[in-house]
């Protein structure tokens, strides 16, 4: 078994500082119970911040220190004020509110980044100093987004996994972050990123593809040079520990005390006082019941417990004055000397309290407007050994998903709320068993160790990733490769792609024309001695002809499926066109566009494409999925290749990119020929991967290449250009 080292933003453990020392208690969240197992066998480390009062002094921190290291825990050193920039400003201030969908709970001003890059970088430090090769990383959480990342480039062979406790949002959310990409590059430091619900996988891909457009196949992406996979892990609870607490005797009567005579019936809600968790809407529902359904009154009670949260961000101290408001205003108004509609509980429970309740209600309300996951709702169903009681639970829970016999509740609609609050108080007994027993099951059999275990086995089956080693940046470095390049050989084979390499980005593709300076460049540079220039474009045929065709270069549409060659300035197929599988596709392909409002065919010269751009996000995505499976069957023998891009899925014959452009050289050719080849995006790869390794390959702007140089935008590769024609070569260096 590979040693595990578990990076979480606080380790499992509360300390205080007493008269004669420090005391460490050890918190039992869900997650240290599911990860404290692996922790012990494997002889792992858990590293995180200890939470300890920065001001302890020496004597005091040397017994933490030894304390620490018994329970081989590791501490990352945060001063109070990279705690409140980094976990109050960034991941709770800004992080935790976009995440969960509530653009209202972020500042203005988006701040405190820097210390949460700060504090990302220091648990690197400390995650590099203790990894041995072998060991599984596992980082955990919305606090850590760049620490995957961090740790690639320090440890670029270990393996890492990375989980998501929290929602990923829409793409179209996520983009509203200033950091988006810097987000993204850290999570895919992870060899594995995992996640609670398909929905939230679905996301992140989307906002690959469409932030730093990378293709994404179901469960994985491919970087240059190495694989992330993605994968749906939804979190359990220890369901057989809360199974046995609930049967024990004692916890037993106490739930009979909060019965008391039976007379009113009990609705419970068990949350962090944190906005997200839907509280002051399930009031309003619960007080809308009372109104509309005025028997019950005295005969139901609202046991809702609120434990403290995050009480330093100021979000929070203004929802706390809300929901006591509320709560107070519930009880002024319908209140009577016998009875409190609701009962209200500012304070943690001690777990037999938590699951004396879970067993005493009736219903369980589990409404936030956005939860990752929501545990709750998993005790709640593990501790009702007696096989019943209704759980009602939001359909924006991660764990709706998984629980489809629970009563599900839009907690936005505080009307619907209010029937089905009353709908679950008169369930007949058979429906309520009837319900809980499958949720029973599932969450018995898919608990917190199986989790942590079938996160662990795909992690430790993937293979490590290889050593990489990032391209040279900037125009200095590509001058001086081709510099020596061009004094060894004798011609000059220029590779370009079109949009974004040798014209900018353009808000609509037909305002990308080239410019008098770049139709002047081409000219000079095939004008040059032994050079050949090829320009090669994802564009069909007729805009390249249109925009370049007066020029003496070789030209590559469709991504090289037809070529041009500056002599003959015949455009020529570079495979068979058509083929025996096109018109089933085609039929396809019209089928699910009618299917489809807002999609579309497009029929090119090699290949035929989907497009579903405008339409319906879910319905899109849905039909895609449904449309690569179907295709997949059908064209299984077939020498074709589908693939998925940005909201398009595209049918081509195989082999037809733009690596195939590449001339055929002899090895005398090729050892005599200096080769310049730039791109701007993932189709360049393949030009870049079809060429011999002395080619001098530039990847313009961000993102993973394979190429060996890097240039950061437009400009810099005319300047590239020019220098070229200019000198007749580029600058030679001294070969001495
Ligand atoms: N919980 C607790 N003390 C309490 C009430 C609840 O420790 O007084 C625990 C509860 O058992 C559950 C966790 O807090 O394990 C809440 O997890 P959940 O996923 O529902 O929400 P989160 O707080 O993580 O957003």
């Amino acid at each position: 078994m590979s040693r595990l080292l578990i990076v979480a933003n606080r380790l499992p453990i509360t300390v205080t500082a007493t008269e004669t020392g420090v005391e460490v208690q050890r918190s039992m969240g869900g997650l240290a119970t599911g990860l404290m197992r692996p922790h012990e066998q494997s002889d792992g480390l858990w590293i995180g911040w200890s939470g300890a009062p920065d001001d302890l002094d020496a004597e005091r921190q040397a017994r933490l220190d030894e304390e620490l290291a018994a329970m081989r825990l590791v501490n990352v050193p945060l001063s109070s004020d990279q705690v409140t920039q980094f976990y109050e400003g960034f991941s709770n201030g800004v992080l935790w509110p976009l995440f969960h969908y509530l653009l209202d709970q972020m500042p203005l001003h988006v701040s405190h980044w820097e210390g949460y890059v700060e504090a990302n970088e220091a648990f690197a430090d400390v995650v590099a100093a203790h990894y041995r090769p072998g060991d599984l990383i596992w980082v955990h959480d919305y606090q850590l987004l760049l620490l995957p990342g961090l740790l690639r480039d320090r440890l670029p062979g270990a393996r890492i996994g990375f989980f998501l406790h929290i929602p990923f949002p829409s793409e179209e959310l996520f983009r509203t972050l200033p950091a988006r990409d810097r987000l993204l590059q850290g999570m895919l430091g992870a060899d594995l990123v995992g996640f609670h619900t398909p929905a939230y996988l679905r996301h992140f891909a989307t906002s690959l593809t469409d932030i730093l457009g990378h293709s994404v196949e179901i469960d994985r992406v491919q970087l240059p040079g190495r694989e992330v996979r993605l994968g749906v892990f939804p979190m359990g609870v220890d369901a057989a520990s809360f199974a046995a607490m609930a049967a024990d005797p004692a916890v037993e009567a106490e739930a009979r005390t909060i019965r008391g005579d039976g007379s009113a019936r009990i609705l419970v809600g068990v949350d962090r006082l944190d906005y997200t968790k839907g509280i002051p809407r399930r009031l309003l529902a619960y007080e809308r019941m009372l109104e509309i359904h005025p028997e019950l009154r005295k005969r139901v009670r609202l046991v809702q417990v609120a434990v403290p949260s995050r009480t330093n961000v100021g979000a929070y101290q203004d929802f706390r004055a809300l929901v006591d408001g509320l709560v107070g205003r519930i009880n002024g108004a319908f209140g009577t000397p016998r009875w409190v509609p609701v009962h209200y509980i500012f304070r943690a429970l001690s777990e037999s309290e938590l699951v004396a309740l879970y067993r005493a209600a009736d219903v369980m309300l589990v409404t936030p407007l956005r939860d990752g996951m929501n545990l709750v709702a998993k005790e709640f169903i593990a501790s009702r050994v007696d096989g019943d009681g209704v759980l009602v639970l939001s359909e924006f829970a991660g764990a709706s998903w998984e629980l489809p016999e629970a009563l599900q509740v839009n907690p936005y609609d505080v009307e619907g709320a209010a029937e089905v609050f009353y709908r679950a108080l008169g369930m007949p007994r058979e429906e309520r068993r009837a319900r809980l027993t499958p949720l029973r099951t599932r969450v018995q059999t898919f608990d917190v160790h199986r989790w942590v275990a079938s996160f662990l086995e795909q992690l430790s089956e993937l293979t490590p990733a290889g050593p990489r080693s990032g391209p040279a940046a900037g125009s200095v470095a590509v001058h001086r490769a081709l510099a020596w390049r061009l004094v060894e050989t004798e011609s000059l084979l220029l590779l370009l792609d079109y949009d974004g390499t040798l014209v900018p980005f353009t808000p609509t593709p037909e305002l990308a024309r080239p410019d008098r300076e770049l139709l002047a460049l081409l000219r000079a540079l095939a004008g040059r001695p032994d050079t050949e220039v090829h320009v090669v474009s994802g564009r069909p045929q007729n805009t390249l002809e249109e925009w370049l065709g007066e020029l003496p270069v070789w030209l590559h549409a469709e991504h090289g499926f037809v070529s041009r060659d500056p002599e003959t300035r015949q455009w020529v197929p570079a495979a068979e066109l058509g083929g025996s599988w096109r018109e089933p596709v085609l039929a396809i392909l019209r089928e699910i566009t009618q299917r489809t409002p807002g999609s579309l065919v497009e029929i090119k010269a090699a290949a035929l494409a989907w497009h579903y751009r405008m339409a319906d996000q879910e319905t899109g995505a849905r039909r895609a999925n449904e449309l690569r499976l179907h295709l997949n069957q059908l064209l299984s023998n077939q020498p074709v290749e589908i693939l998925a891009g940005n909201r398009v899925i595209e049918i081509r014959p195989y082999g037809v990119h733009k690596g195939r452009i590449v001339p055929p050289l002899t090895p005398e050719r090729q050892a005599a020929t200096a080769i310049l080849a730039i791109g701007d995006d993932r189709t360049d790869e393949d030009l870049f991967g079809a060429l011999p390794s002395d080619a001098i390959t530039v990847r313009v702007g961000p993102g993973a290449t394979r190429a060996r140089f890097r240039l950061d935008g437009v400009a810099a590769v005319r300047r590239v250009l020019h220098s070229l024609v200019e000198s007749g070569l580029a600058a030679v260096p001294d070969k001495r």
